[in-house]
């Protein structure tokens, strides 16, 4: 791997001594967060969900179909709920689409348990505009643990009440879908339907399988535990990773004013989203993946969408990236 370039715009640090990216080794964790005082309701909600995802360690609990439930439901609500739908979409506006159609990408979202739309997006443009510096909310460059979940944790008084963000989304808050998922706490009744539904849906799977009504609910229960508990759980976690990971380990293309990083199993595993240095030197871009290696399945259904006419005035690299990537995406050849 070649020397990683200097980003140009945003993250540029041409005024820094030498041309180097300021880049911090340690931050304390966040004052809005201090003095440290557990937020029981993330707490509490975290927990109680890490705890019934270990029903997956029974073994009679273990089924094909809920296997295939899990993987059906982190592609559908992590692959075009978080990664298309919250952060290349909402957070970014990195495309256009229908509104119908965005309002399900972010339906799809909030069965994730991260939160709902309008505070994702708002804690996302902050560590866009902080980025490994005081006060970027969830920097892994106070602790791994800080970075990866220790900042949800806590209270952060920026996060107390939708107005102190308001600032952050008021292109969202304008939208009564996204209110309403604020105001009244919509977003958690969302999250506890759609697990009643896929439990309900094992129920229904069961017994047209042909399995008595007890199977049937032992199935149901199956599909809960890992088509809802476990798969909650990995999504959480590997949506974490790209926070806490993504600004530690992996290689960079571009020497941004960040610590961030791309990882190649993170991306594999969010869709493309473990680019996450391509992403800090390019934000609004909704190509993460810039080499030939480097796989960008949400780039590649965004494109499919448009192609289709459900997407359109999608934003593509900047010109001094896009000619790069034209060239090969040969490390040498970087802008
Ligand atoms: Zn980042
Ligand atoms: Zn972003």
């Amino acid at each position: 791997m070649s020397e990683p370039v200097s980003a140009t715009a945003t993250s540029a640090t041409a005024t820094l001594p030498e041309n180097r990216p300021h880049v911090e080794t340690h931050l304390s964790i966040p004052v809005e967060a201090q003095p440290i005082r557990i937020f029981w309701v993330y707490a509490l909600s975290l927990g109680a969900v890490h705890l019934l995802s270990l029903f997956a360690l029974v073994p009679s609990l273990f089924s094909v179909s809920g296997l295939v439930v899990l993987v059906v439901t982190h592609i559908l609500f992590d692959g075009l709920g978080v990664s298309i739908g919250y952060h290349r979409l909402l957070t970014h506006r990195g495309f256009q689409c229908p509104k119908w159609l965005e309002h399900l990408f972010a339906i799809l979202g909030i069965c994730t348990l991260q939160d709902s739309p309008a505070r994702w997006v708002a804690v996302h443009r902050m560590h866009h505009q902080h980025s490994d510096h005081q006060p970027d909310p969830h920097t892994p460059l106070v602790t791994f643990f800080w970075g990866h979940v220790g900042w949800l944790l806590v209270v952060d008084r920026r996060h107390d009440s939708v107005y102190h963000f308001e600032r952050y989304v008021r292109d969202m808050l304008h939208d009564r879908f996204y209110f309403a998922m604020e105001k009244y706490l919509g977003w958690l009744w969302i999250y506890i339907g759609h697990a009643a539904i896929i439990t309900g849906l094992g129920y229904l799977f069961g017994l047209w399988w042909g399995m008595s009504t007890a199977e049937a609910g032992w199935l149901a229960l199956s599909w809960l535990v890992w088509g809802v508990f476990l798969r909650t759980v990995f999504t959480l976690h590997v949506t974490w990773a790209v926070n806490s990971v993504c600004h530690m380990w992996g290689y960079r293309n571009y020497e941004t004013r960040d610590n961030s990083r791309n990882s190649w199993w993170v991306a594999l595993l969010t869709f493309g989203e473990g680019w996450h240095n391509n992403h800090h030197a390019d934000q609004r871009s909704a190509r993460h993946g810039h080499k030939w290696y480097e796989f960008d399945m949400s780039w590649l259904t965004i494109r499919a969408m448009e192609r289709v006419g459900l997407a359109w005035d999608v934003i593509g690299p900047k010109p001094e990236i896009q000619l790069a990537i034209d060239r090969g995406g040969d490390d040498s050849q970087v802008v």
